[in-house]
């Protein structure tokens, strides 16, 4: 374990470091002296003290020491301008930045990245400047989506990485732990300071038999999203283990993993197998898997581990799935999809069909959809929906392109995107329906929510494998199903769509395509980051005042949210993210997606003060304005969906105090605190119910103190004031953000004392 490997082919000083990792894994296996799941030892391994650090699975707090950061281009913005605040000369960490997510999808691959690339110029100059400054590997526009990106370069067995985007899981297809966090968390690794994560619980999830047919590995998320919904993994990792996992690519093992985030699990796991050192040699990191080999033992379970819940899978069994709309764990297995289609009344067209995205977008994806394409053209058919492709990189892109998948989709009808987010994240302009109108969309994606791809919020979007993706196309009806139903050919025969296969891996290697990456220089001192002053997309940030020392009394509820209230809902991408990098201008979106309890509208709530209905954002800039403070109250879940911690800075920028809620997601719940936002539970949750949205409420923040519940007095507009006990999970070192206003404060504090 001595050797010197490096961690990919970029970076010429940054090691893997088995070593130190058997050295911590052995003094944590002296302390507990039982079997560790493969998550365990990943996350153990890479403990700050391995000697001193309380273990206990789902409430400890681990300090941890991650090998890397990767960040995406929306994320980024936030994360480097708060490092910039920090004042040091450069990453403390190994990291890199990813351009993805503000590439809109109009007319096809060339055209949209070259009109991205002037839209967003000011934005990419920003951060190819910070990267440089601030030693950090910068991919440009063009070079793909980040959790395809780290797969093909950056992930190792047994690494530990944190990235500003919460399908970061995806790495887990390779052995890694790769976790979402918040841009406050990235700017602490990036500073070189511990992260903290609440020890997860460990889900194992046994798979069994062997997938065939149309079964794909999408399958096994979409079925386990079923059974665990989308609150499911909250506060675990879920663990794949058993024999099964052998049959599975690495890259179908990463769409597994990266729909993890789908059940709000912190991270996916996969043992380190044969075929995961299969990719790492096709990447050219055959050095890596003999590496990894040589430190197998401690890249599983060990025997007997014991696993906090436990699901069996038997491949063999397993039917391809189509989950949604609205919400990924919908679960219909394909035999009784259409069934369901007429019993819930979804528009039974098929719009469009959309395959890629970080999901979904390998070698062997494409391989088996372009398959499916030629069979139908072997027919004399083509796609009858809209037909949508989104390579994952450009080394999938190039290396399509070569090897002629990308041609069939074009001759089967279909457009191929560029190597980017694209309509994943709402940067589609969508044309073919008007907005307000229902109808059914159907993706090899990972996420549903409402109105996230096309702003349309009838729109009933779907997500399964590429396979069904491209069958349903076809059909152009949501009734098909490839398994059992024929289709008519061009002469009017009846036929049956074969069973789509295709190679794991290209058999001539990846073509690795145009060249999209810019290391940092040489000589970093003279470079200047590139911010303007009067830039409406990039602002730079002042400090979050402290608190006050004193229990905050007469505060607003700015709005009493009922049902699902997702990042998306709190903080809306689409449009939006061009502000990502300014404050003030993203602060117009807050909460606008969050249906109010009063009236079961959105974006429409009584300002208490003048008695008129307005939008959130504008009446919680009015309540700032007269020195009110408010409070937010939630539903189950709050938060769920994404790492943005522009849903916490927002409420923070606008002068909110606390978000008081049935539950959290565990991301939304750590930016909350990082932004010195109070996050709180109805220790009772009935008592969601007492609220009524014109209340005032004291929230008495001197009581504040670790594992004790805090009051929250509430003034019924008539009647006599009560009192509600709320609940947090502050820790001491927590609480030290809550008082000095921020986390960044905290850091910026600590390193001038
Ligand atoms: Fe991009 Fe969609 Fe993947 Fe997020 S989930 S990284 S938006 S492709």
């Amino acid at each position: 374990l001595d050797k010197k490997v490096r961690q990919n082919n970029w970076e010429e000083n940054n090691f893997i470091n088995y070593k130190k990792m058997s050295e911590n894994l052995a003094i944590v296996r002296s302390r507990l002296n039982r079997p560790l799941t493969f998550a365990e030892k990943i996350l153990y391994s890479h403990l700050d003290d391995p000697h001193g650090q309380d273990i206990e699975r789902g409430s400890s707090y681990l300090k941890l020491r991650p090998d890397r950061v990767a960040c995406q281009d929306a994320t980024a913005q936030m994360a480097i301008l708060q490092f910039m605040s920090a004042g040091m000369p450069s990453v403390a960490n190994p990291t890199t930045v990813h351009c993805d997510h503000l590439i809109e999808a109009q007319i096809g691959g060339a055209k949209d990245l070259e009109r991205a690339v002037g839209i967003n110029k000011e934005v990419y100059d920003f951060l190819a400047s910070a990267c440089a400054k601030f030693n950090i590997g910068f991919w440009k526009p063009g070079s793909g989506i980040i959790h395809q990106i780290l797969l093909e370069n950056y992930i190792y067995p047994g690494a530990l990485l944190i990235g500003t985007d919460s399908h970061t899981v995806n790495g887990g297809g390779l052995g890694a732990a790769c976790i979402g966090v918040g841009g406050a968390d990235a700017v602490d690794v990036m500073a070189g300071l511990p992260w903290e994560l609440k020890a997860p619980k460990v889900i194992g999830v046994k798979l069994t038999g062997q997938m065939s047919g149309w079964t794909a590995a999408k399958d096994i998320i979409l079925k386990v999203a079923g059974i665990l919904t989308v609150k499911g993994g909250t506060g675990a990792i879920v663990e794949y283990f058993g024999p099964g996992v052998d049959t599975i690519s690495a890259t179908g093992m990463a769409t597994v993993a990266n729909m993890g985030a789908e059940i709000g699990a912190t991270t996916t796991v996969f043992p380190f197998n044969d075929r995961m050192y299969d990719y790492l040699v096709a990447t050219k990191r055959r050095e890596i898997g003999d590496f990894a080999r040589s430190y197998a033992k401690e890249l599983r379970e060990d025997e007997g581990a014991e696993y906090d819940q436990l699901i069996e899978i038997n491949l063999s069994e397993l039917e391809p799935h189509i989950n949604g709309p609205f919400t990924p764990d919908l679960a219909t297995p394909i035999s009784k999809f259409s069934e369901a289609v007429k019993a819930n009344g979804w528009p039974e067209e098929l719009k469009v069909g959309l395959i890629g995205s970080c999901t979904n977008s390998s070698y062997e994806d494409m391989s088996r959809a372009a398959a499916i394409a030629r069979d139908a053209m072997s027919h004399g058919l083509k796609t009858k929906s809209q037909f949508f492709v989104t390579p994952g990189s450009e080394q999938i892109r190039a290396t399509i392109a070569r090897d002629g998948q990308l041609e069939t989709f074009e001759e089967f009808g279909g457009t191929v995107l560029a190597n980017a987010c694209g309509p994943c994240i709402g940067q589609w302009d969508r044309q073919d329906v008007k907005k307000g109108e229902a109808n059914s969309i159907i993706s090899s994606y990972n996420r549903n929510f409402t109105g996230r791809n096309d702003g349309n919020p009838a729109t009933h979007s779907f997500v399964t494998s590429p396979d069904l993706v491209v069958a349903m196309a076809i059909a152009g009806s949501m009734h098909f199903n490839p398994l059992t139903d024929k289709l008519k050919d061009k002469d009017g025969n009846e036929f049956m769509l074969a069973a789509p296969s295709g190679d794991a891996l290209p058999v001539h290697g990846y073509d690795p395509g145009q060249d999209t990456y810019q290391a940092p220089p040489k000589d970093r001192a003279s470079v200047q980051v590139q911010v303007s002053p009067s830039s409406d997309r990039l602002q730079v940030l002042s400090p979050f005042k402290p608190w006050d020392g004193k229990d905050a009394t007469g505060c607003e509820i700015l709005i009493k949210a009922h049902g699902k209230t997702t990042t998306d809902h709190i903080s809306m991408a689409g449009p939006w993210l061009k502000y990502r990098g300014h404050l003030d201008n993203i602060s117009n979106n807050l909460l606008i997606g969050a249906i109010n309890s009063a009236n079961g509208e959105a974006n429409k709530v009584k300002n208490q003060v003048t008695g008129d209905w307005d939008a959130v954002p504008a009446v919680a800039r009015d309540y700032k304005a007269k020195g009110i403070k408010w409070v937010v109250v939630g539903d189950w879940n709050y938060g769920e969906g994404s790492s943005r911690e522009h849903a916490a800075l927002e409420p923070r920028h606008l002068g909110g105090l606390a978000i008081v809620t049935k539950s959290f997601a565990r991301i939304h719940e750590t930016n909350l605190k990082k932004q010195g936002m109070l996050p709180l539970t109805f220790s009772d949750p009935a008592d969601y119910d007492k609220i009524q949205p014109d209340d005032k409420v004291d929230i008495l923040c001197t009581e504040l103190a670790v594992g004790q519940p805090i009051t929250m007095r509430v003034h019924p507009k008539s009647g006599s004031a009560f009192d509600i006990k709320l609940s947090h999970t502050f820790n001491e070192g927590q609480l030290e953000w809550f008082k000095n206003g921020s986390a960044l404060n905290t850091m910026a504090k600590n390193t001038k004392n």
